[in-house]
This record gives C-alpha cells, sequence and structure tokens, in this order.
C-alpha cells in the first residue's frame, strides 16, 4: 500500500476494493462513491441496508444500488453479467427473509428521513437568512437620500419578503412532516419487536432485552409451553388454537408482574425476572399456570368447551454475565421434565 496513506486510510482502500470485488462492482467513480459511503461508516443505515440486502451471499444489483442511493452505470451490468451470466436487469430470486426486507426497508426510509431533513434544514437557514438580509437593505434604502424610485423598489422588496415568509412557512411544516415520518419509523421499528398475534414480545425484543442486561444482573428466565395445543388445533381449529394462544400469553402476562414476557415460539412464551431469584421466579410463574388452569375455554363459534388448557413450565436463574443460551437450556430440559413428569406444572433447573 503507498506509504502516504495512513494505516487507517489503507484499511479503508482495501476495504472499499474488498467490497467492490465481492459485489462484483466495476472500478467507475459511482460505484467507488458509493462503496466508500457503505464501507466509511459500517454501523450507518446505508450499510445495514446493504447488509440486509446481501444477507446469505447475495450481491448487490444495479437497482438496489439505485434505490440506496448510489448510481450504478452501464458499466456495472456489463460486469456483473458477464460474471454471473445473469443481466442486473432481471429480477434476482430473493435469498432474503421477510424480516430482512423489513429491516432493509426500515432503514432505507431512515436514510431518505434524514436526508430530507437535512436538505429542509438547509433550505430554511438559507431562506430566513434572505428574509434578513432583504429586510435590512430595504430599511437601508428607505434611510438613504438618494433619488432612486423608492415606493417601486420598497413595493418590490415587501413582495420578495413575503416570498420568502410563505416559503420558510412551507420549510417549517415540510419539517414537521418529516418528523411525523421519523416517529412512524420509530414506531415502525417497535412493531418489529412485537408478536402480532398476542401482542406480547417477540423473540427478537426478548433476545435484546436479556443482551441489554447490565454484567452480572441476576436474572431469572422461565420457558412455558402450552401442553398438547395439536389437539386444540385438530380439534377446534386453527383460528379458535389462536384464540387461546392469545388468551394464555395475557394469562402469563397478568400473572407475572414486572417480568418481560414474550412469544418465544408457536406455542411457547419466554419470561425474564430480572433481580428475581429462582424460587420468587418459580412461584410467579406457578401461579401464572394455575391461572391459566383454571381458566375454562370455550369455541365461540359453537359455545362447546374446550376444557382446561394447561402449562408445562422450566425455570432457571444465573446472572447476565452468562450467555442467555445457557440459562435458557437449563430452563428448556425443566420445562422438559415437566412435560415428562405429566405436564401441568413448573419446575426449577436441576
Ligand atoms: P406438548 O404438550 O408436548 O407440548 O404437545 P403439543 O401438542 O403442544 O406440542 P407439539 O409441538 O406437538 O405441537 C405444537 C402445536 O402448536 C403444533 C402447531 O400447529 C401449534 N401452533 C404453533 N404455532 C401456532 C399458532 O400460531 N397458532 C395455532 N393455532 N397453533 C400453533
Ligand atoms: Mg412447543
Ligand atoms: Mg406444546
Amino acid at each position: 500500500m503507498a506509504e502516504f496513506l495512513t494505516q487507517q486510510e489503507a484499511e479503508l482502500y482495501r476495504a472499499i476494493g474488498r467490497f467492490l470485488c465481492e459485489q462484483k462492482l466495476s472500478v467507475d467513480p459511482a460505484n467507488y462513491a458509493f462503496a466508500f459511503r457503505v464501507v466509511s461508516d459500517p454501523a450507518g443505515a446505508l450499510a445495514r441496508s446493504v447488509a440486509a440486502l446481501t444477507d446469505g451471499g447475495v450481491r448487490l444489483t444495479s437497482q438496489d444500488i439505485a434505490a440506496l442511493g448510489g448510481t450504478p452505470t452501464a458499466g456495472t451490468a456489463a460486469l456483473v453479467s458477464l460474471h454471473d451470466g445473469m443481466p442486473t436487469a432481471a429480477p434476482r430470486p430473493s435469498q432474503s427473509n421477510g424480516k430482512n426486507e423489513a429491516e432493509a426497508i426500515v432503514a432505507r426510509a431512515e436514510m431518505q428521513v434524514a436526508d430530507f431533513s437535512r436538505a429542509v434544514r438547509s433550505i430554511h437557514a438559507e431562506t430566513s437568512g434572505f428574509g434578513r438580509e432583504l429586510a435590512a437593505s430595504a430599511a437601508a434604502m428607505r434611510d438613504s437620500r438618494a433619488t432612486t424610485d423608492f415606493d417601486e423598489v420598497f413595493r418590490l422588496t415587501a413582495a420578495m419578503i413575503d416570498r420568502a415568509n410563505v416559503a420558510e412557512h412551507r420549510m417549517a411544516a415540510a419539517e414537521q412532516e418529516a418528523e411525523a415520518l421519523r416517529s412512524a419509523l420509530d414506531k415502525a421499528n417497535g412493531t418489529a419487536r412485537l408478536d402480532p398475534l398476542t401482542e406480547l414480545a417477540n423473540r427478537r425484543a426478548f433476545d435484546e432485552a436479556y443482551a441489554a442486561l447490565s454484567p452480572g444482573t441476576p436474572v431469572a428466565l422461565a420457558v412455558c409451553d402450552i401442553d398438547h395445543f395439536k389437539r386444540v388445533n385438530d380439534d377446534f381449529g386453527h383460528a379458535v388454537g389462536d384464540r387461546v394462544l392469545r388468551a394464555v400469553g395475557s394469562s402469563i402476562a397478568g400473572e407475572c408482574g414486572n417480568a418481560m414476557v414474550a412469544r418465544y415460539g408457536g406455542e411457547e412464551f419466554a419470561l425474564m425476572f430480572v433481580g428475581v431469584d429462582l424460587d420468587a421466579a418459580v412461584a410467579m410463574v406457578d401461579r401464572a399456570r394455575s391461572a391459566v388452569a383454571a381458566r375454562r375455554f370455550r369455541s365461540r363459534a359453537t359455545d362447546a368447551p374446550i376444557g382446561a388448557i394447561t402449562i408445562s413450565a422450566g425455570v432457571s436463574a444465573g446472572t447476565s454475565d452468562e450467555p442467555r443460551e445457557a440459562v435458557f437450556a437449563r430452563a428448556d430440559a425443566a420445562m422438559y421434565r415437566a412435560k415428562a413428569s405429566g405436564r401441568n406444572r413448573a419446575l426449577a433447573a436441576a
């Protein structure tokens, strides 16, 4: 690497090269600039968008680059089609899953909002400066003794100030719109962490909450699985099964105080008790278990009794210094013991 580059610059240069090679992009200024924007801010919205789109080794298409604000060139398409024999204009089979696509959309929209706000702010600054200058020069002319047609100058200046004011108001409204868009995006980000059926946290939110615990925090985890749930679906249909799932989720959440309750899998809930010891956590989970067992469900359509629904649970305790998987595996093993020993019970991990 050339000696006039600092180590950091040399690394950036290499990273840009790697990116262009991995994506099989030609080294033209537009692609280089795009690669620079991606690799120079690896945690930024653009890099996250690219990561989401290229998950599983899928390469960017020229449409992807265009959508992300880069400018694909004819050279790009030619080179890509040379390499993989597939014209970039053709839609490529999507290998990224729905979650990644949603993340890419959110990241892309975040970039658009950020660009828009920046543009609006700079126009706002310009127009308000312009208005102030005009007002100042009009005042100066009014005070001067020159023999110009002042009435005309004043009229023009006043009209220009009016225009500047209107533009300023429009910009302020646009900025408000951008703010509204930003909060809608925040909400969309939140929904990405909610299970739509039960409206409880989803697995992703649960895992993120565990990862966010301060080091050394005492924590207890519980896994609750509905017993013989397949039978509910088989006997009463999936829609009834869904309603039972929602009801069980809300019973558990209602009984477990401040614990975070997440729908972790199909008919499986995970609970996180922060700063709670094993015995206290088992007691709360057992209370939730008996609340669920005490409910009597009926089919809404036929009023036929569905009967009692029960859950089996396993609870383990540790600290946040342990990986979530390790604490969770102990709770899971206890849950399987609860199943094996007759179901409808909550057991502490051995
Ligand atoms: P066990 O007591 O051993 O846990 O028995 P089970 O029948 O609950 O366990 P199994 O794993 O055999 O079946 C789980 C069932 O949960 C199968 C699947 O159809 C159902 N299920 C998973 N997710 C949903 C869902 O979102 N809605 C509905 N209605 N059913 C679901
Ligand atoms: Mg299960
Ligand atoms: Mg089950």
